[in-house]
């Protein structure tokens, strides 16, 4: 990362900063995070406003009910932090912006784990797809289980081209609609049942499914206006249009990204990373400025509550 990337304001002094995060998250003007009154008024205090509303009278700041509150951070910290995030394209890790801002690591851990949070998507999606639309879905592992799971008997076991998946590392399920967006999960296992609800709940209907031979897929493709498999044990990876190079291209740039943080990412935390990679493919139309102000806005209403620093 250039020096040059920082040259503006809101990455070094404190006043653009806030209106910087004030302009990302109020585009339209300040709204109360508590009542969603419009009006309110500047205290004596910079970056402290009153809500307006006699019920409410609340003060906030543009912290308030964001991922950012009740942090010691600094705001020009908050700026860095996200723009790392929003313009690395394959990810960065807690050491890289631990260098950048040279503060603590614990601290930049703080803040690395808060951004992917922002990048995090609401929980109000809509089905991906629609009539006419490929979905390509696969699966990946990456690093083991924290806790290895209980064996399965081999009625349940799955196969992945000819071969039983790995039964104690991490897996991820993706889900990429062509031309649109990618979601991303990180499941406890990756068998019949927790693949179907995945495409159950997030494929609308009219679509159609690409995958691999995989067995996984079956169920959930069956619900679908349509489902082709390509034969990869028997080195098919491609009918026509029949393929799963885009989900497998996001698997590539995910597991590039991640070689260099992935020890030192606890299980718990591995659907937080993939958010930020899902984010980052779905906004790769955007510039990174664009995107940074996205991911701010959606700091929003994720508030963690959790203590999280810990080394590693
Ligand atoms: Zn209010």
């Amino acid at each position: 990362m250039s020096k040059s990337h920082f040259s503006e304001p809101h990455f070094h002094d404190e006043e653009a900063s806030r209106a910087w995060f004030e302009k990302a998250r109020w585009p339209e003007g300040r709204v109360c995070p508590s009542c969603g009154s419009l009006k309110s008024y500047e205290t004596k205090k910079a970056g402290r406003y009153r809500c307006a509303e006699k019920e409410c009278r609340r003060d906030f700041t543009v912290m308030t009910g964001t991922v950012m509150e009740r942090s010691h951070a600094k705001l020009t910290q908050w700026a860095v932090a996200f723009f790392m995030a929003a313009s690395s394209k394959k990810g960065f890790s807690a050491h890289q912006l631990h260098r950048a801002l040279g503060c603590q690591y614990n601290t930049a851990w703080f803040l690395h784990h808060r951004v992917m949070e922002a990048m995090r998507r609401g929980g109000l999606d809509l089905p991906l797809g629609g009539s006419g639309a490929v979905i390509e879905a696969d699966e990946t592992y990456l690093g083991w289980v924290d806790v290895p799971r209980p064996r399965q008997k081999s009625a349940l076991r799955y196969f992945k081209g000819g071969k039983a998946g790995p039964a104690n590392k991490r897996a991820i399920v993706s889900l990429v609609e062509r031309g649109g967006n990618v979601r991303s999960f990180h499941v406890y296992r990756a068998d019949t049942e927790t693949v179907t609800r995945i495409v159950n709940e997030n494929i609308d209907r009219e679509s159609t499914l690409y995958t691999d031979e995989s067995n996984l897929y079956k169920r959930g493709g069956a619900t679908l206006k349509g489902h082709e498999t390509v034969k990869h044990s028997i080195k098919e990876y491609a009918r026509g249009p029949v393929h799963t190079n885009t989900i497998e291209g996001f698997f590539s740039i995910f597991k590039r990204g991640m070689k260099g943080v992935y020890q030192h990412c606890g299980e718990k935390h591995l659907h937080r990373y993939l958010a930020e990679f899902d984010f980052r493919y779905n906004t790769r139309d955007l510039t990174d400025a664009e995107r940074s102000v996205l991911a701010a806005k959606g700091g929003e209403g994720k508030r963690l509550t959790y203590h999280l620093p810990r080394q590693a």
